[in-house]
Protein backbone atom coordinates (compact mmCIF):
# COMPACT_ATOMS: atom_id res chain seq x y z
CA UNK A 1 0.00 0.00 0.00
CA UNK A 2 1.10 3.79 -0.57
CA UNK A 3 1.05 5.68 2.24
CA UNK A 4 2.60 8.71 1.12
CA UNK A 5 1.81 9.15 -2.80
CA UNK A 6 -1.64 9.76 -3.74
CA UNK A 7 -2.44 10.42 -7.31
CA UNK A 8 1.06 10.78 -8.27
CA UNK A 9 1.24 13.53 -5.62
CA UNK A 10 2.32 14.13 -2.32
CA UNK A 11 0.58 16.82 -0.25
CA UNK A 12 1.15 19.86 2.55
CA UNK A 13 0.21 18.32 5.60
CA UNK A 14 -1.03 21.65 7.13
CA UNK A 15 -2.64 22.04 10.61
CA UNK A 16 -3.72 18.11 10.56
CA UNK A 17 -5.21 18.34 6.74
CA UNK A 18 -3.11 17.12 3.98
CA UNK A 19 -3.68 19.58 1.02
CA UNK A 20 -2.66 20.44 -2.42
CA UNK A 21 -2.16 24.47 -2.34
CA UNK A 22 -4.52 26.26 -3.84
CA UNK A 23 -2.96 27.70 -7.23
CA UNK A 24 -2.38 23.66 -7.78
CA UNK A 25 1.17 23.89 -8.50
CA UNK A 26 3.45 21.33 -7.94
CA UNK A 27 7.00 20.38 -8.64
CA UNK A 28 8.19 17.31 -10.50
CA UNK A 29 10.94 15.03 -7.87
CA UNK A 30 13.66 13.66 -10.15
CA UNK A 31 15.29 10.05 -9.36
CA UNK A 32 19.64 11.22 -9.55
CA UNK A 33 20.66 8.20 -10.33
CA UNK A 34 18.75 7.88 -13.25
CA UNK A 35 16.94 11.15 -13.83
CA UNK A 36 13.96 9.89 -14.12
CA UNK A 37 10.88 11.79 -12.48
CA UNK A 38 9.25 9.92 -9.61
CA UNK A 39 6.39 11.63 -8.69
CA UNK A 40 5.54 15.29 -8.02
CA UNK A 41 5.10 17.37 -4.62
CA UNK A 42 2.20 19.56 -3.98
CA UNK A 43 3.35 23.69 -3.56
CA UNK A 44 2.00 25.24 -0.18
CA UNK A 45 0.25 28.18 -2.03
CA UNK A 46 0.03 31.68 0.87
CA UNK A 47 -3.03 30.39 1.72
CA UNK A 48 -1.39 27.20 3.16
CA UNK A 49 1.33 29.36 4.84
CA UNK A 50 -1.36 31.46 6.59
CA UNK A 51 -3.44 28.14 7.35
CA UNK A 52 -0.12 26.54 9.13
CA UNK A 53 0.58 29.68 11.06
CA UNK A 54 -2.88 30.02 12.25
CA UNK A 55 -2.83 26.46 13.68
CA UNK A 56 0.27 26.74 15.09
CA UNK A 57 -0.13 30.24 17.13
CA UNK A 58 -4.19 28.54 18.16
CA UNK A 59 -2.37 25.22 19.04
CA UNK A 60 0.31 26.78 21.14
CA UNK A 61 -2.18 29.36 22.75
CA UNK A 62 -4.75 26.80 23.61
CA UNK A 63 -1.85 24.98 25.81
CA UNK A 64 -2.96 21.75 23.05
CA UNK A 65 0.64 21.18 23.48
CA UNK A 66 2.55 23.72 25.75
CA UNK A 67 0.18 22.61 28.99
CA UNK A 68 0.06 19.20 28.38
CA UNK A 69 1.37 17.22 31.15
CA UNK A 70 5.49 16.33 30.37
CA UNK A 71 5.19 13.03 30.65
CA UNK A 72 2.37 12.48 28.76
CA UNK A 73 4.51 14.66 25.81
CA UNK A 74 6.99 12.49 26.36
CA UNK A 75 4.28 9.29 26.03
CA UNK A 76 3.53 11.52 22.65
CA UNK A 77 7.19 11.40 20.86
CA UNK A 78 7.44 8.09 22.11
CA UNK A 79 3.96 7.25 20.07
CA UNK A 80 5.39 9.22 16.75
CA UNK A 81 8.60 7.15 16.70
CA UNK A 82 6.49 3.90 16.99
CA UNK A 83 4.78 5.57 13.61
CA UNK A 84 7.66 6.66 11.85
CA UNK A 85 8.93 2.79 12.78
CA UNK A 86 6.23 1.44 10.96
CA UNK A 87 6.83 3.48 7.49
CA UNK A 88 10.70 2.64 7.78
CA UNK A 89 10.61 0.18 4.19
CA UNK A 90 8.16 2.34 2.51
CA UNK A 91 9.19 5.98 3.53
CA UNK A 92 13.16 4.88 2.88
CA UNK A 93 12.32 3.42 -0.65
CA UNK A 94 11.02 6.59 -1.56
CA UNK A 95 13.82 8.53 0.39
CA UNK A 96 16.60 6.35 -1.50
CA UNK A 97 14.80 7.28 -5.03
CA UNK A 98 14.57 10.65 -4.46
CA UNK A 99 17.74 11.80 -3.19
CA UNK A 100 20.37 9.24 -4.21
CA UNK A 101 21.49 8.23 -1.23
CA UNK A 102 21.63 3.73 -0.53
CA UNK A 103 18.59 1.94 0.45
CA UNK A 104 20.21 0.98 3.92
CA UNK A 105 21.03 4.62 4.62
CA UNK A 106 17.96 5.77 4.06
CA UNK A 107 16.00 3.03 6.03
CA UNK A 108 18.55 4.35 8.43
CA UNK A 109 17.43 7.93 8.57
CA UNK A 110 14.25 6.98 8.80
CA UNK A 111 15.28 4.84 12.20
CA UNK A 112 17.56 7.57 13.50
CA UNK A 113 14.18 10.29 13.02
CA UNK A 114 12.68 7.69 15.12
CA UNK A 115 15.66 7.70 17.60
CA UNK A 116 15.18 11.49 18.33
CA UNK A 117 11.64 11.00 19.07
CA UNK A 118 12.61 8.43 21.88
CA UNK A 119 15.14 10.51 22.97
CA UNK A 120 13.70 13.69 23.22
CA UNK A 121 10.76 12.15 24.18
CA UNK A 122 13.01 10.86 27.29
CA UNK A 123 13.68 14.62 28.29
CA UNK A 124 10.68 15.95 27.81
CA UNK A 125 9.89 15.91 31.59
CA UNK A 126 13.28 16.50 32.60
CA UNK A 127 13.25 20.48 31.70
CA UNK A 128 13.98 21.63 34.94
CA UNK A 129 14.43 24.97 35.88
CA UNK A 130 16.66 26.45 39.25
CA UNK A 131 16.24 27.80 42.99
CA UNK A 132 18.49 30.96 43.29
CA UNK A 133 19.06 31.70 46.83
CA UNK A 134 18.32 35.55 47.26
CA UNK A 135 18.05 35.17 51.32
CA UNK A 136 14.99 34.08 53.99
CA UNK A 137 12.67 37.38 52.39
CA UNK A 138 12.31 35.86 49.33
CA UNK A 139 12.19 32.65 46.41
CA UNK A 140 13.78 32.61 43.39
CA UNK A 141 13.55 30.42 40.66
CA UNK A 142 13.60 29.84 36.90
CA UNK A 143 11.48 28.04 34.63
CA UNK A 144 12.09 27.03 30.59
CA UNK A 145 8.80 28.03 28.49
CA UNK A 146 8.51 26.95 25.11
CA UNK A 147 9.37 30.10 22.53
CA UNK A 148 5.58 29.28 20.81
CA UNK A 149 6.02 28.18 16.98
CA UNK A 150 9.45 27.21 15.71
CA UNK A 151 9.83 27.80 12.02
CA UNK A 152 12.44 25.10 10.69
CA UNK A 153 13.97 25.27 7.19
CA UNK A 154 15.37 21.73 6.00
CA UNK A 155 17.78 20.80 3.61
CA UNK A 156 18.22 18.07 0.94
CA UNK A 157 20.66 15.63 2.35
CA UNK A 158 19.06 14.37 5.24
CA UNK A 159 15.53 15.54 4.73
CA UNK A 160 13.81 12.96 7.30
CA UNK A 161 16.30 12.91 10.18
CA UNK A 162 17.35 16.47 9.97
CA UNK A 163 13.86 17.10 10.58
CA UNK A 164 13.39 14.91 13.10
CA UNK A 165 16.68 16.60 14.65
CA UNK A 166 14.94 19.88 15.29
CA UNK A 167 11.17 18.79 15.25
CA UNK A 168 11.38 16.58 18.39
CA UNK A 169 13.17 18.65 20.97
CA UNK A 170 10.90 21.53 19.97
CA UNK A 171 7.75 18.99 20.48
CA UNK A 172 9.57 17.86 23.95
CA UNK A 173 9.68 21.88 25.03
CA UNK A 174 5.99 22.25 23.78
CA UNK A 175 6.86 24.37 21.00
CA UNK A 176 4.07 24.32 17.98
CA UNK A 177 6.18 23.95 14.75
CA UNK A 178 6.24 24.72 10.92
CA UNK A 179 8.31 23.26 8.68
CA UNK A 180 9.27 23.72 5.30
CA UNK A 181 10.67 20.73 3.06
CA UNK A 182 13.58 21.03 0.67
CA UNK A 183 12.72 21.20 -2.65
CA UNK A 184 14.80 18.83 -4.63
CA UNK A 185 14.05 15.63 -2.12
CA UNK A 186 10.64 16.78 -0.62
CA UNK A 187 8.70 13.08 -1.27
CA UNK A 188 9.81 11.14 2.50
CA UNK A 189 9.34 13.64 4.71
CA UNK A 190 5.85 13.49 4.02
CA UNK A 191 5.92 10.77 6.71
CA UNK A 192 7.06 12.53 9.86
CA UNK A 193 3.49 14.37 8.68
CA UNK A 194 1.64 10.99 8.49
CA UNK A 195 3.20 9.76 11.85
CA UNK A 196 1.96 12.53 13.14
CA UNK A 197 -1.39 12.61 12.43
CA UNK A 198 -1.05 8.55 13.34
CA UNK A 199 0.05 9.26 16.54
CA UNK A 200 -2.54 11.95 17.64
CA UNK A 201 -0.58 15.43 17.99
CA UNK A 202 -3.30 17.72 18.24
CA UNK A 203 -3.83 19.61 15.34
CA UNK A 204 -2.22 22.61 14.27
CA UNK A 205 0.79 21.74 16.05
CA UNK A 206 2.68 19.99 13.16
CA UNK A 207 2.67 21.48 9.47
CA UNK A 208 4.96 20.63 6.99
CA UNK A 209 4.98 22.65 3.56
CA UNK A 210 6.38 21.86 0.29
CA UNK A 211 7.99 24.81 -1.47
CA UNK A 212 10.80 26.35 -3.17
CA UNK A 213 13.25 28.08 -0.39
CA UNK A 214 13.23 32.00 -1.88
CA UNK A 215 9.29 31.78 -2.03
CA UNK A 216 7.72 30.13 0.35
CA UNK A 217 11.15 29.61 2.89
CA UNK A 218 11.61 33.24 2.46
CA UNK A 219 7.66 34.33 3.41
CA UNK A 220 7.99 31.92 6.06
CA UNK A 221 10.99 32.92 7.54
CA UNK A 222 9.82 36.74 7.10
CA UNK A 223 6.51 35.81 9.27
CA UNK A 224 5.84 38.07 11.84
CA UNK A 225 3.98 35.40 13.53
CA UNK A 226 6.90 33.26 14.28
CA UNK A 227 8.55 32.91 17.99
CA UNK A 228 11.86 30.81 16.28
CA UNK A 229 13.88 30.34 13.49
CA UNK A 230 15.99 27.10 12.94
CA UNK A 231 17.34 26.98 9.62
CA UNK A 232 20.33 23.87 8.54
CA UNK A 233 21.34 24.53 4.89
CA UNK A 234 24.06 26.74 3.40
CA UNK A 235 25.70 29.94 4.11
CA UNK A 236 24.22 32.30 1.74
CA UNK A 237 20.97 31.33 2.43
CA UNK A 238 21.78 31.43 6.32
CA UNK A 239 22.63 34.80 5.72
CA UNK A 240 19.34 35.61 3.92
CA UNK A 241 17.59 33.95 6.43
CA UNK A 242 19.57 35.86 9.54
CA UNK A 243 18.76 39.27 7.38
CA UNK A 244 15.24 38.35 7.60
CA UNK A 245 15.11 37.59 11.18
CA UNK A 246 17.04 41.08 12.31
CA UNK A 247 13.44 42.55 11.02
CA UNK A 248 11.56 41.10 13.04
CA UNK A 249 14.24 40.00 16.09
CA UNK A 250 13.32 36.88 15.56
CA UNK A 251 15.87 34.03 17.60
CA UNK A 252 17.43 31.38 15.42
CA UNK A 253 19.83 28.58 14.89
CA UNK A 254 22.16 27.98 12.37
CA UNK A 255 23.17 25.14 11.26
CA UNK A 256 25.39 25.58 8.14
CA UNK A 257 28.23 24.05 6.10
CA UNK A 258 31.95 22.82 6.28
CA UNK A 259 35.54 22.27 4.79
CA UNK A 260 36.18 20.08 7.64
CA UNK A 261 40.03 18.24 8.82
CA UNK A 262 41.05 14.86 9.42
CA UNK A 263 44.63 15.63 10.86
CA UNK A 264 46.87 11.77 10.51
CA UNK A 265 49.37 12.49 12.51
CA UNK A 266 53.40 9.94 11.95
CA UNK A 267 51.67 7.40 14.49
CA UNK A 268 48.45 6.89 13.13
CA UNK A 269 46.62 3.69 12.56
CA UNK A 270 46.20 3.93 8.49
CA UNK A 271 43.45 1.33 8.72
CA UNK A 272 41.38 3.39 10.62
CA UNK A 273 42.29 6.13 8.43
CA UNK A 274 41.24 4.61 5.23
CA UNK A 275 38.12 3.72 6.80
CA UNK A 276 37.21 7.29 8.29
CA UNK A 277 37.68 8.37 4.86
CA UNK A 278 35.43 5.91 3.11
CA UNK A 279 32.86 7.18 5.63
CA UNK A 280 34.15 10.70 5.90
CA UNK A 281 33.92 11.84 2.06
CA UNK A 282 32.48 9.13 -0.02
CA UNK A 283 28.99 8.26 2.35
CA UNK A 284 26.24 9.92 0.76
CA UNK A 285 28.73 11.15 -2.19
CA UNK A 286 30.44 13.47 0.10
CA UNK A 287 26.88 15.40 0.59
CA UNK A 288 27.12 16.07 4.52
CA UNK A 289 27.84 19.13 5.77
CA UNK A 290 30.37 17.45 8.23
CA UNK A 291 32.40 16.06 5.68
CA UNK A 292 36.14 14.81 5.68
CA UNK A 293 36.73 17.15 2.84
CA UNK A 294 40.29 17.93 3.58
CA UNK A 295 42.53 15.38 4.86
CA UNK A 296 45.81 17.01 6.34
CA UNK A 297 48.88 14.17 6.35
CA UNK A 298 51.99 14.39 8.37
CA UNK A 299 54.87 14.22 5.42
CA UNK A 300 56.38 10.51 7.06
CA UNK A 301 53.35 9.05 5.49
CA UNK A 302 51.78 11.21 3.27
CA UNK A 303 52.68 8.87 -0.17
CA UNK A 304 51.46 5.77 1.65
CA UNK A 305 47.76 7.06 2.51
CA UNK A 306 47.93 9.23 -0.89
CA UNK A 307 48.55 5.31 -2.47
CA UNK A 308 45.96 3.98 -0.35
CA UNK A 309 43.52 6.54 -0.77
CA UNK A 310 43.40 6.09 -4.24
CA UNK A 311 43.07 3.09 -4.55
CA UNK A 312 40.20 3.22 -2.58
CA UNK A 313 38.45 5.36 -4.45
CA UNK A 314 38.47 3.62 -8.04
CA UNK A 315 37.64 0.62 -5.87
CA UNK A 316 34.38 1.35 -4.79
CA UNK A 317 31.21 0.77 -6.15
CA UNK A 318 28.74 3.04 -7.70
CA UNK A 319 25.32 2.87 -8.76
CA UNK A 320 21.68 3.49 -7.87
CA UNK A 321 21.10 3.32 -4.24
CA UNK A 322 18.62 0.16 -4.42
CA UNK A 323 21.42 -1.98 -4.68
CA UNK A 324 23.80 0.01 -1.77
CA UNK A 325 26.77 0.69 -3.77
CA UNK A 326 29.55 2.29 -1.94
CA UNK A 327 29.14 5.53 -4.05
CA UNK A 328 25.27 7.09 -4.82
CA UNK A 329 24.32 9.80 -7.56
CA UNK A 330 25.05 13.41 -6.66
CA UNK A 331 21.52 15.18 -6.11
CA UNK A 332 20.55 16.97 -9.17
CA UNK A 333 22.28 18.07 -12.60
CA UNK A 334 22.77 21.53 -11.23
CA UNK A 335 24.82 20.39 -8.03
CA UNK A 336 27.13 18.48 -10.04
CA UNK A 337 27.86 20.74 -12.94
CA UNK A 338 28.87 23.14 -9.88
CA UNK A 339 31.37 20.45 -8.63
CA UNK A 340 32.56 19.77 -12.36
CA UNK A 341 33.25 23.82 -12.21
CA UNK A 342 35.17 23.88 -9.17
CA UNK A 343 37.38 20.99 -10.26
CA UNK A 344 38.46 22.19 -13.46
CA UNK A 345 39.11 25.43 -11.54
CA UNK A 346 41.62 23.70 -9.65
CA UNK A 347 42.77 22.07 -12.23
CA UNK A 348 43.42 25.55 -14.03
CA UNK A 349 45.26 26.59 -11.08
CA UNK A 350 47.47 23.34 -11.46
CA UNK A 351 46.19 21.20 -9.04
CA UNK A 352 47.04 17.43 -9.06
CA UNK A 353 44.09 14.90 -9.64
CA UNK A 354 44.82 12.45 -8.22
CA UNK A 355 42.15 10.04 -9.37
CA UNK A 356 38.79 11.21 -10.69
CA UNK A 357 37.96 14.42 -11.41
CA UNK A 358 35.09 14.37 -13.95
CA UNK A 359 31.49 13.21 -14.01
CA UNK A 360 30.89 9.33 -14.61
CA UNK A 361 29.73 8.47 -18.14
CA UNK A 362 26.55 6.48 -16.94
CA UNK A 363 22.71 7.53 -16.59
CA UNK A 364 22.43 10.13 -13.48
CA UNK A 365 24.07 12.54 -11.68
CA UNK A 366 27.43 10.89 -10.83
CA UNK A 367 30.55 12.11 -10.06
CA UNK A 368 33.61 10.06 -9.82
CA UNK A 369 35.27 10.00 -6.13
CA UNK A 370 38.35 12.32 -6.51
CA UNK A 371 41.53 12.92 -4.61
CA UNK A 372 43.70 16.01 -4.57
CA UNK A 373 47.41 15.93 -3.91
CA UNK A 374 49.08 18.20 -2.57
CA UNK A 375 46.31 20.73 -2.46
CA UNK A 376 47.66 24.23 -1.65
CA UNK A 377 45.58 25.41 2.00
CA UNK A 378 44.63 29.21 0.32
CA UNK A 379 43.33 27.98 -2.87
CA UNK A 380 39.54 28.25 -3.82
CA UNK A 381 39.23 24.14 -3.69
CA UNK A 382 40.83 23.89 0.07
CA UNK A 383 38.95 26.88 1.64
CA UNK A 384 35.01 26.15 -0.54
CA UNK A 385 32.39 23.56 0.40
CA UNK A 386 32.03 21.29 -2.38
CA UNK A 387 29.67 18.97 -1.01
CA UNK A 388 30.75 16.54 -3.44
CA UNK A 389 32.93 12.91 -3.24
CA UNK A 390 36.22 14.79 -3.06
CA UNK A 391 38.98 14.88 -1.01
CA UNK A 392 42.19 17.27 -0.72
CA UNK A 393 44.96 15.62 0.98
CA UNK A 394 47.43 18.08 2.43
CA UNK A 395 51.03 17.54 3.57
CA UNK A 396 51.97 19.44 6.70
CA UNK A 397 55.68 18.82 8.94
CA UNK A 398 54.51 19.64 12.44
CA UNK A 399 51.53 19.48 14.59
CA UNK A 400 51.49 23.20 15.05
CA UNK A 401 51.36 23.63 11.34
CA UNK A 402 48.33 21.26 10.77
CA UNK A 403 46.11 23.10 13.50
CA UNK A 404 46.99 26.33 11.73
CA UNK A 405 46.49 24.66 7.98
CA UNK A 406 42.91 22.71 9.78
CA UNK A 407 41.77 26.12 11.27
CA UNK A 408 42.46 28.31 8.11
CA UNK A 409 39.21 28.26 6.74
CA UNK A 410 35.82 30.22 7.40
CA UNK A 411 34.34 27.55 8.22
CA UNK A 412 34.47 25.35 11.93
CA UNK A 413 31.83 22.71 11.87
CA UNK A 414 33.99 19.16 12.94
CA UNK A 415 37.16 18.25 12.78
CA UNK A 416 39.69 15.28 13.50
CA UNK A 417 42.84 13.50 14.39
CA UNK A 418 44.30 10.24 13.90
CA UNK A 419 47.18 9.14 16.50
CA UNK A 420 47.39 6.75 19.06
CA UNK A 421 49.09 9.53 21.68
CA UNK A 422 46.05 10.47 24.09
CA UNK A 423 47.99 13.51 25.18
CA UNK A 424 48.69 15.35 21.46
CA UNK A 425 44.91 13.92 20.48
CA UNK A 426 43.43 15.93 23.63
CA UNK A 427 46.18 19.06 22.66
CA UNK A 428 44.84 18.66 19.20
CA UNK A 429 41.42 18.59 19.72
CA UNK A 430 41.67 21.56 22.32
CA UNK A 431 43.21 23.72 19.85
CA UNK A 432 40.86 22.48 16.63
CA UNK A 433 38.56 26.01 15.61
CA UNK A 434 35.15 23.47 15.33
CA UNK A 435 32.02 22.57 17.24
CA UNK A 436 33.48 19.03 17.22
CA UNK A 437 36.25 16.83 17.26
CA UNK A 438 37.08 13.10 16.01
CA UNK A 439 39.72 11.38 17.43
CA UNK A 440 40.60 8.13 15.27
CA UNK A 441 36.70 7.90 14.07
CA UNK A 442 35.13 9.97 11.35
CA UNK A 443 31.63 10.73 12.66
CA UNK A 444 31.99 9.35 16.38
CA UNK A 445 29.44 10.78 18.54
CA UNK A 446 25.55 10.01 17.97
CA UNK A 447 22.62 11.52 19.18
CA UNK A 448 23.68 12.82 22.44
CA UNK A 449 26.34 14.43 21.46
CA UNK A 450 26.21 17.85 20.66
CA UNK A 451 26.83 19.36 17.28
CA UNK A 452 26.89 22.54 15.59
CA UNK A 453 29.39 25.26 13.95
CA UNK A 454 31.99 27.87 14.58
CA UNK A 455 32.84 30.94 12.25
CA UNK A 456 30.90 30.23 9.27
CA UNK A 457 29.68 26.98 10.22
CA UNK A 458 26.73 28.53 12.04
CA UNK A 459 25.91 29.24 15.56
CA UNK A 460 23.84 27.10 18.56
CA UNK A 461 23.54 23.21 19.32
CA UNK A 462 21.60 20.42 17.89
CA UNK A 463 21.40 16.72 19.64
CA UNK A 464 22.03 15.45 23.32
CA UNK A 465 20.43 17.49 26.31
CA UNK A 466 21.89 20.58 25.02
CA UNK A 467 19.83 21.04 22.11
CA UNK A 468 16.83 20.85 24.10
CA UNK A 469 17.81 24.55 25.21
CA UNK A 470 17.33 26.06 21.78
CA UNK A 471 14.23 25.64 22.60
CA UNK A 472 13.27 27.27 25.40
CA UNK A 473 13.41 30.37 27.06
CA UNK A 474 13.89 31.05 30.58
CA UNK A 475 12.13 32.93 32.87
CA UNK A 476 13.31 34.30 36.39
CA UNK A 477 10.55 34.68 38.92
CA UNK A 478 11.29 36.45 42.20
CA UNK A 479 9.06 36.54 44.71
CA UNK A 480 9.25 38.87 48.01
CA UNK A 481 7.94 37.21 50.94
P1 LIG B 1 20.30 25.53 0.89
O1 LIG B 1 20.77 26.62 1.77
O2 LIG B 1 20.34 25.75 -0.56
O3 LIG B 1 18.80 25.15 1.24
C1 LIG B 1 18.42 24.73 2.53
C2 LIG B 1 16.94 24.99 2.71
O4 LIG B 1 16.74 26.40 2.70
C3 LIG B 1 16.05 24.42 1.61
O5 LIG B 1 14.87 23.92 2.20
C4 LIG B 1 15.74 25.64 0.77
O6 LIG B 1 14.51 25.53 0.10
C5 LIG B 1 15.67 26.71 1.83
N1 LIG B 1 15.86 28.08 1.36
C6 LIG B 1 16.57 28.51 0.28
N2 LIG B 1 16.52 29.86 0.19
C7 LIG B 1 15.77 30.28 1.24
C8 LIG B 1 15.36 31.57 1.71
N3 LIG B 1 15.73 32.70 1.07
N4 LIG B 1 14.61 31.63 2.81
C9 LIG B 1 14.25 30.52 3.47
N5 LIG B 1 14.59 29.27 3.07
C10 LIG B 1 15.34 29.16 1.97
O7 LIG B 1 21.13 24.25 1.32
P2 LIG B 1 21.04 22.79 0.67
O8 LIG B 1 21.74 22.83 -0.64
O9 LIG B 1 19.65 22.28 0.76
O10 LIG B 1 21.90 21.94 1.72
C11 LIG B 1 23.27 21.84 1.66
C12 LIG B 1 23.90 22.79 2.67
O11 LIG B 1 23.40 22.51 3.97
C13 LIG B 1 25.40 22.58 2.76
O12 LIG B 1 26.03 23.83 2.87
C14 LIG B 1 25.54 21.78 4.06
O13 LIG B 1 26.80 21.89 4.65
C15 LIG B 1 24.46 22.36 4.89
N6 LIG B 1 24.05 21.42 5.96
C16 LIG B 1 24.36 21.72 7.26
C17 LIG B 1 24.03 20.82 8.29
C18 LIG B 1 24.38 21.11 9.73
O14 LIG B 1 23.81 20.46 10.61
N7 LIG B 1 25.29 22.02 10.01
C19 LIG B 1 23.36 19.64 7.96
C20 LIG B 1 23.06 19.38 6.63
C21 LIG B 1 23.40 20.29 5.64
Amino acid sequence: MNNLIKDNLVRNFVAGQWQEGDNNESIAVEDPATGEIIAHCALASDKSLSQALLGARQSFESGAIKDMKPVDRAKLLANIAIEIRKLVDEGGELLCKESGKTLNDAKAEFIEAADYFDYYGGLADKIEGKSIPLGPDYIDYTVYEPYGISAQIVPWNFPVSLAARSLAPALAAGNSVIIKSPELDPLALASLGLAIERAGVPKGVVSILNGVGANLGAKLVASKDIDQIVFTGSVPTGQAILKSAANEVVPSLMELGGKSAGIVCADADIEEVIDSVKWGIFFNAGQVCSAMSRLLVCKERYDEVLERCVKLAENLTVGHGLNNPDLTPIISAQQLEEIERKITQAKNEGITVATGGTRIDRNGHFMAPTILSNVPTDSRIAQEEIFGPILCLIPFESSEEAIQIANDTEFGLVAGVFTKNLSLAHKTASALKAGQVFVNEWYAGGMATPFGGVGKSGFGREKGVEALYNYVRTKNIAIKL
